[in-house]
C-alpha cells in the first residue's frame, strides 16, 4: 500500500501551532474520509483531539482545489476529483502540557500521533512516513519511529506505530546509553539547569537491567526516554519509548527523584505488561470510540507494584523505601470508603467515565486500579510464595503470561486467572472473587507472614490525647474556609456538611480561614459543636459530634526477629 506522507512545519512556534501537509493516496476513489483518533492508547478519556485542527484544505497535485467538507466531529470527505494523490493542509493548536496531547513553543515541541495526524478512516494498515521541519534553531528530532533515508524523515510501518511513537523536536539534551547492544537514550527536554542527568542516566542503565533480568531479553531494538521537564506530571507508556514529566527539582530531593525512578521503571515495565503482553481487548484499536476491559488492575496494578520492586532489585532504593512506598498505596486504598463499593474489575471497566473524570463524589464510589491492583499483585505475589514454599512467584505468572500471550492475541481474564493457578498449583478462585472481583476487605495476614513485616504499631495514643477530628477535607479560597471533600462515614458526613460550604464559626465564634486545627485543639473527641456555615451564601448552623483523627495503622515494617 502506498504510504500516507506527513510534512510537520512550526512557521511560528511561539503560536503554539504545528502545520500539517498530507499527501494521501486517493487509489482512484471519488472522494476519500479522513479520520482523527478521538483518543490515545493507556490514557482512557475521549479527549476530542480534532478540536484543536484549523483550517483543513485539499488540494490536487496540480495545485486546484478540492472540496473538503466535515462528516462528524472528527472526519473529513475529500472529492478528489480523479486526482490520484491528495494534498492536505491543516493546523493544530497545541498547547496541553500533558503525556498525550501535543505542546508547541518558541523552546521545543512535543508532538503525539493521536492529537495531530489526520488519516484514511479504516485503513490503518497502510504505511505513514513523517518528514519534520524544525523550527530556526532546533537542532534535534527524536523519536522512537525507525529513521528514514534523510534526516528528520520517519517510518512507522502502521497507524498504530505512528501513535504510539511521541516525536521530540528542538533541543533536547541526549544521553545514551547501551544494555547488550541494545541503545537506550535519556531525552532532556525543558528547564535542564537543576537535573542532575549523569546520575538518573547512571541509575536508569541499572533498572533497565534490572527489568531484562526479570524477563529474560529487552523486547525492543532501541529505547527512548523523554523526559519533559516541564513542573508538569504524568508518564505514558510506549513500545519502544516513554514519556515522563517531572519538575525541574527532581533530583534535589530524595524522595522526589525516588519517585521518578519508579515513574521511569513503571513506563518501562509497560514494554512488556500492555504493549506487548496485553489483554485481549486492548488491541487493535479503535481509535473512534472506547474500548473497555476488566484487566486494567493487571495492565497498571501490576505494573506498579513491579516498578517499585525493580527500583529496589536494581539496588536503587532501600528495603524500608520499598516498603513506604507501598504502604503508601495500603494507606491511600484503606482510607478510601469506595474500596466497599467498586471491584477493581469494575473499576477497570468503567475507567472512561471513573479514573479519568474524578470529582468531589470520587473517593465514596471508586477506587484506583492502580493502587488497589498494587496492593493486590503483592497479596497475590505472596500467595504463590505461600503455595509453592518460595519456589515461585507472580514473577514467574508474568514471565509465563508474556511467552504465551504477548503478540497479536491478548489474553482473556480467565486465561490469566488459570495461568496464575498454575503457576500457584492452588485453587486462586476465592480470592479472584474477593480481592479482584469483589469488594471484601483485604487479608494481609498471609503477605505479612511471607515477607516478614507487621503494621507499625500505632503509637502516641497513650502518650498524647487524640486529637478532635471532623473528617473533611478544607481548601482555602480567596480567604474562605471551604469543604473540599467529606468522606463517607466521618463527623462532618453525618453531619451533613457539604461540597463548597465556607465554614464561618464553631460555637458562635468566628473561624478565620487558617485556624481551624487550632480551633479544634480546643476539643476533644466526643464533643458536640456547633458548625456555623455559609451555604450559597445562606447561613446555616449544623451540629457535629467530633470523632478523634484516625492514627495511621497501615505503614510497614519489617518484623522483630
Ligand atoms: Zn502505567
Amino acid at each position: 500500500m502506498d504510504p500516507i506522507r506527513y510534512a510537520l512545519t512550526f512557521p511560528a512556534s511561539h503560536t503554539h501551532y504545528v502545520h500539517i501537509r498530507a499527501e494521501i493516496p486517493s487509489a482512484g476513489r471519488e472522494s476519500i474520509e479522513l479520520s482523527m483518533a478521538v483518543w490515545t492508547p493507556g490514557s482512557y478519556l475521549v479527549r476530542e483531539f480534532s478540536r484543536h485542527v484549523e483550517s483543513v484544505t485539499a488540494e490536487s497535485p496540480g495545485g486546484s482545489t478540492l472540496r473538503v467538507e466535515k462528516t462528524a466531529k472528527n472526519r473529513w470527505r475529500v472529492v478528489t476529483g480523479g486526482a490520484p494523490t491528495v494534498i492536505v493542509s491543516y493546523r493544530v493548536y497545541g498547547r496541553e502540557m500533558s503525556v498525550r496531547t501535543n505542546w508547541i513553543e518558541s523552546d521545543f515541541a512535543f508532538i503525539n500521533g493521536a492529537p495531530t495526524f489526520l488519516t484514511l478512516a479504516g485503513e490503518p494498515r497502510r504505511p505513514h512516513e513523517v518528514s519534520v521541519v524544525p523550527a530556526s534553531g532546533w537542532m534535534h528530532s527524536i523519536t522512537a519511529l525507525d529513521p528514514g533515508a534523510r534526516p528528520h524523515t520517519y517510518c512507522a510501518p502502521d497507524y498504530d506505530t505512528l501513535v504510539d511513537s511521541p516525536i521530540l523536536i528542538g533541543n533536547p539534551e541526549l544521553h545514551e546509553f547501551s544494555i547488550d547492544g541494545v541503545r537506550h537514550a535519556l531525552a532532556n527536554a525543558g528547564d535542564t539547569t537543576f537535573f542532575d542527568a549523569p546520575r538518573a542516566v547512571n541509575d536508569l542503565e541499572a533498572i533497565v537491567r534490572a527489568h531484562k533480568e526479570f524477563w529474560g531479553s529487552l523486547p525492543y531494538p532501541r529505547y527512548v526516554f523523554i523526559n519533559l521537564i516541564t513542573e508538569a506530571g504524568g508518564g505514558l507508556e510506549h513500545a519502544r519509548s516513554s514519556v515522563l514529566m517531572t519538575s525541574r527539582w527532581a533530583t534535589r530531593s530524595r524522595k522526589a527523584y525516588l519517585r521518578w525512578l519508579e515513574l521511569a521503571s513503571h513506563e518501562l515495565f509497560h514494554a512488556w505488561n500492555v504493549k506487548r503482553l496485553r489483554p485481549i481487548e486492548l488491541g487493535p484499536f479503535d481509535y473512534e470510540r472506547e474500548v473497555f476491559t476488566p484487566s486494567l488492575w493487571m495492565v497498571e496494578g501490576i505494573t506498579d507494584y513491579y516498578g517499585d520492586v525493580l527500583v529496589l532489585r536494581a539496588g536503587r532504593s532501600s528495603a524500608q523505601e520499598f516498603l513506604d512506598s507501598l504502604s503508601d498505596k495500603i494507606e491511600e486504598l484503606q482510607t478510601t470508603p469506595g474500596r466497599g463499593v467498586r471491584s477493581m474489575t469494575q473499576a477497570s471497566m468503567d475507567a472512561w467515565i471513573k479514573l479519568y473524570r474524578p470529582d468531589e463524589n470520587t473517593p465514596n464510589t471508586a477506587i484506583s486500579y492502580y493502587t488497589k491492583g498494587a496492593v493486590v499483585a503483592f497479596l497475590l505475589d505472596a500467595k504463590i510464595r505461600r503455595a509453592t514454599g518460595g519456589r515461585r512467584s507472580l514473577d514467574e505468572v508474568m514471565r509465563e503470561a508474556y511467552a504465551r500471550y504477548s503478540g497479536s492475541y491478548g489474553f482473556t481474564p480467565d486465561e490469566f486467572r488459570a495461568l496464575a493457578e498454575h503457576v500457584a498449583s492452588i485453587d486462586l478462585g476465592a480470592f479472584w472473587r474477593t480481592a479482584i472481583e469483589g469488594t471484601d476487605e483485604l487479608d494481609y495476614s498471609e503477605a505479612l507472614e511471607v515477607f516478614g513485616l507487621q503494621f507499625r504499631p500505632a503509637n502516641g495514643t497513650l502518650n498524647s490525647k487524640p486529637k478532635a477530628w471532623i473528617g473533611a477535607m478544607t481548601k482555602i479560597d480567596a480567604g474562605r474556609l471551604l469543604i473540599a471533600q467529606v468522606k463517607r462515614e466521618t463527623p462532618a458526613f453525618s453531619a451533613g456538611l457539604n461540597v463548597d460550604d465556607e465554614i464561618v464559626a464553631i460555637d458562635q465564634v468566628r473561624v478565620r480561614s487558617d485556624r481551624l486545627d487550632e480551633r479544634l485543639e480546643q476539643y476533644a473527641p466526643g464533643d458536640r459543636i456547633s458548625v456555623l456555615v455559609a451555604r450559597r451564601d445562606r447561613l446555616l448552623s449544623l451540629d457535629l459530634v467530633l470523632g478523634a483523627e484516625p492514627p495511621r495503622v497501615w505503614r510497614l515494617e519489617p518484623r522483630p526477629a
